[in-house]
């Protein structure tokens, strides 16, 4: 078993730091009131190759791993967590044609994403089924060459900026196991960002609701072929869900080191609240918090590495994610305590950490759906302690 990071995994650690710095940190707070897309965000991560760290080399990815890509998203998310999730938003729209797709899918489709030529986003959820994905609704009908696609998918991160997105619907009504997947560009006729939603936290990066009336698309941008999809679209959460630890872990981080500062300045019955027990507790309860936390999502994203992210591995991906991202809500929370009613205030950046933190055990599988997996694999014993 080796703990010591390696090189390649320094170096981007470093690479990402440097942008957080430089970059993301200035601006998080304006981000966050205006709601505005920071392109320079994407801008500066392209330029530090951070955009496709999971991608294939040989379109232009880094081909680095899930545990690089980790790395680089809890450094970026110590200061914005939508940061963290514009650094995996290329792998979230484009695994499923990595996974499934064909050479000449993952050149055309994946590539471009790769190299931050385009902005994509994954198109799952739908007003009528979010946790319960074999109710989706949405509808694919061939039409000779071409597929029809008819569907409203909501909440969909990144989709208001897209060039092409990744949508799942069923060829047969009704039957979940027709689900599919398209590549879909988003200036095809009858795509539509209908909304564009307004959110509590993760601001900078925009959700909203796309509307596909009718969209037209190409037989050969169907993603491993006309069954499947279900299969499709739990693997490629499930290799990301580490990496939703990791946005949770650097939150943490964040908002640990804002408070330790603030705790040493702040002076109260004649020391620093550095001094007082009480505080030290909250700060040692918060690093044990994140230390374990950590080693639960480098374990996640090693196993991702590993190729254990399938229905009978994906248990431990889950535990990854249900206590990287409920640690950084209680570790949040704790931050904002620490400095009493400074804490409350819109001139620190804990009210955020704490907003952006909330958003993490929602999406890719709530806090409850990842413990139905946990317990589904306690009870068929994918997961034992015999
Ligand atoms: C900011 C944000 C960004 C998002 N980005 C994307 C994206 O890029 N792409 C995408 O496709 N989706 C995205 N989502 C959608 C997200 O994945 C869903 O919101 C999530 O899966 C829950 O679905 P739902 O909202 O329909 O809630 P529901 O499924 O209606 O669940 C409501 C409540 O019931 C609980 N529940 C439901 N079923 C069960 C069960 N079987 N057992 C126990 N409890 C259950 C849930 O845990 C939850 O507490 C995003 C959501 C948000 C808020």
């Amino acid at each position: 078993m080796e703990f010591a990071p390696s090189e390649a995994h320094t170096l981007i650690r470093d690479s990402a730091k440097r942008v957080a710095r430089e970059v993301i940190a200035p601006r998080a707070a304006e981000v966050d009131r205006t709601a505005q897309y920071p392109e320079d965000y994407f801008q500066a991560l392209r330029q530090a190759d951070l955009l496709g760290i999971t991608l294939p080399r040989e379109v232009g990815g880094a081909d680095a791993g899930t545990l690089a890509m980790g790395v680089a998203i809890e450094e970026v998310a110590k200061v914005d967590c939508s940061a963290g999730l514009m650094v995996m938003l290329g792998a979230l729209s484009t695994h499923t044609i990595k996974f499934f797709g064909t050479p000449d899918q993952v050149e055309r489709f994946v590539g471009p994403v790769a190299r931050g030529e385009k902005k994509a986003a994954f198109c799952l959820t739908e007003p009528d089924a979010g946790s319960d994905v074999a109710g989706l609704q949405a509808r694919a009908e061939r039409d000779g060459d071409e597929w029809v696609i008819t569907a409203q998918k909501q909440y969909i991160s990144g989709g208001p900026v897209a060039d092409q997105v990744i949508v799942f619907a069923k060829t047969e009504p009704g039957n979940p196991r027709s689900l599919a997947a398209f590549v879909v560009d988003t200036t095809s006729p009858g795509f539509e960002v209908t909304s564009v939603d307004r959110k509590m936290g993760v601001r900078g990066l925009p959700t909203g609701v796309l509307t596909f009336d009718r969209v037209r698309v190409p037989h050969d941008q169907m993603v491993g072929g006309e069954a499947g999809g279900m299969k499709m679209a739990l693997a490629t959460l499930n290799s990301l869900r580490p990496c939703v630890g990791a946005r949770g872990v650097g939150l943490a981080m964040g908002a640990t080191e804002y408070a330790l500062n603030y705790a040493r300045e702040r002076r109260a019955f004649g020391g620093t609240l550095t001094d007082l027990q009480a505080i030290q507790f909250k700060l040692a309860n918060m690093a044990i918090e994140i230390e374990a936390a950590k080693l639960l999502v480098y374990q996640g994203c090693w196993l991702v590495d590993e190729g254990k992210y399938g229905p009978s591995d994906g248990h431990m991906l889950s535990v990854a994610k249900a206590f990287a991202t409920e640690m950084a809500n209680r570790v949040a929370s704790e931050a904002i305590q620490i400095l009493g009613g400074q804490g409350y205030m819109e001139d620190h950046p804990l009210e955020r950490h704490y907003r952006d933190a909330r958003q993490l055990m929602i999406v890719e599988g709530t806090s409850e759906i990842q413990r139905t997996i946990i317990a589904k694999a306690l009870i068929d014993r994918n997961l034992s302690y015999a």
